[in-house]
């Protein structure tokens, strides 16, 4: 994950890493290798601009120049920056209500419906009596894979496989839910593979439909810019909670998730980095920050 990003940030800084002293030029050299590392990764020019332009004035206000390890300092300057510019601190997800209710949006393709399934394994693992719901009406296949994934980690499905009306599958899925005592209803959504007026209306439709806590936009981040461009429409027609990157383990460039906070002011909230169901880590800026610059 993020190698290449990783090896020229690291390539960058370690002319400056073993250095007592370091000049003017050494950083303005840095500064210019770090800015071209992160256009490099598919950050936009403005972003990777203001970003080492912060980083620089931080640089001159802690006197990185006379520092004992000047190179320390500038490397955990450029970490604090990244960690700000993936959103800082961890976001939770709120499960108000009962029972809570999650929304789950994205292309077709994404992730959405394996996200479902490790998110749900996830909170079961919190002891919480969790409802997954198969809304994709146009995809029957949808259905046997969330039913699949079901009982694979020992979570009730609710489906309608007749039934062709989203809102009324997702409405009730959520009484079945109240009726059997669960506490989360998470609700798989259809995907189209580019983004389309029926299926913006749709999920638009359940969402005032259901009232959720919490929704989640599923965005596979192997697409780079293109993910930022998807999280921005999805963001304006359903006005979404948080982003859930997938395909992490596959992603040498990072743009998304460096990109994604700043585009649309929503945070990152879970990395999924796997097929497997316990591929699924909450999202630390700040540990992937070190990360990347580890
Ligand atoms: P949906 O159409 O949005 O519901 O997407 P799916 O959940 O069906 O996922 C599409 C494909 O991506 C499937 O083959 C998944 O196994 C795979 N997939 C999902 N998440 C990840 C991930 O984090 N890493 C990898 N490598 N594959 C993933």
């Amino acid at each position: 994950m993020f190698e290449n990003l990783s090896d020229k940030l690291n390539k960058a800084v370690k002319t400056l890493k073993g250095q007592g002293r370091i000049s003017d030029i050494n950083i303005a050299s840095t500064i210019k290798e770090v800015r071209r590392a992160l256009m490099d990764a598919d950050v936009n020019y403005k972003v990777a601009k203001d970003v080492t332009d912060r980083v620089r004035e931080k640089a001159i206000d802690r006197k990185v120049m006379i520092a004992v390890e000047p190179g320390q300092l500038f490397v955990k300057i450029i970490q604090e920056e990244l960690t700000e510019l993936m959103g800082g601190q961890a976001q939770s997800i709120n499960l108000k209500g009962s029972p809570a209710i999650v929304l789950i949006a994205g292309l077709q393709g994404s992730g959405k419906t394996t996200f479902s399934g490790k998110f749900a394994n996830y909170l079961k693992k919190q002891g919480r009596q969790i409802l997954l719901v198969a809304c994709d009406i146009y995809r029957p296949a949808a259905i046997t894979q969330l039913q699949v994934l079901g009982e694979q980690i020992g979570v009730d499905v609710y489906a309608e496989p007749e039934n062709k009306d989203a809102v009324s599958i997702a409405q009730n899925a959520i009484a079945h839910a109240k009726s059997k005592g669960k506490n989360i209803v998470i609700i798989d959504t259809a995907g189209r593979l580019a983004v389309d007026e029926v299926m913006m209306k749709e999920v638009e439709n359940i969402k005032k439909a259901v009232t959720p806590s919490e929704i989640l936009f599923v965005v596979d981040s192997m697409t780079g810019q293109d993910a930022v461009n998807t999280a921005k429409t999805f963001n304006e027609r359903l006005d979404f909670d948080g982003v859930v990157l997938t395909k992490l383990d596959g992603d040498a460039r990072g743009g998304a998730a460096l990109s994604i906070k700043n585009v649309v002011n929503k945070p990152i909230k879970f990395i999924s980095t796997g097929e497997k169901m316990e591929a699924l880590d909450v999202f630390y800026p700040d540990r992937m920050a070190s990360r990347i610059l580890g």
